[in-house]
């Protein structure tokens, strides 16, 4: 669900390096890339169940922020370009970066325009921030999570 293609077929687990090369390409406006940080209060908090970025480690999510969306948390779609994935819905993501015009092209939620979400990072694509106007939340490409293992 890339907004635009190229002849060229995904490598295997570069879709980020991939992502930025499209910006660099279509020599995307800066002032359309937004990194989210993670709210100074909300830090504080105690750390319950952190998801991961699986490639480098930086943490995007909580379990705990799962939503349901169409009455589930996990939905399967396919791309025009060909790619499945597997996405979960939250409702906060953060340490990740907001790329992209928001756009209804191929949208997978009805009513909510998408922009890319990669890892603010290393910049693998973990998925896509979704925004009605009214309401907004991260569909997020489980495969590219990592839950981080309960040590004690
Ligand atoms: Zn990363």
């Amino acid at each position: 669900m890339e907004g635009k293609r190229t002849d060229q077929p995904d490598p295997g687990g570069s879709m980020g390096q991939r992502i930025f090369q499209f910006l660099k390409e279509s020599g995307e406006d800066e002032a359309d890339v937004r990194l989210l940080s993670r709210e100074e209060e909300e830090d504080q908090e105690e750390r319950q169940d952190p998801l991961r970025c699986k490639a480098c480690g930086n943490e995007i999510t909580e379990a705990d922020f799962g939503i349901h969306r169409h009455g589930r948390f996990e939905h399967t779609f396919d791309n025009p370009a060909g790619y499945t994935f597997r996405l979960g819905c939250f409702s906060k993501a953060w340490n990740c970066i907001l790329h992209g015009v928001p756009t209804h092209a191929f949208t997978w939620f009805p009513g909510f325009r998408w922009r890319f979400c990669s890892c603010g990072r290393c910049g693998l694509h973990l998925g896509w921030h979704y925004d009605s106007g009214a309401e907004s939340f991260f569909g997020l490409i489980l495969d590219n999570l990592v839950r981080q293992s309960q040590s004690h």
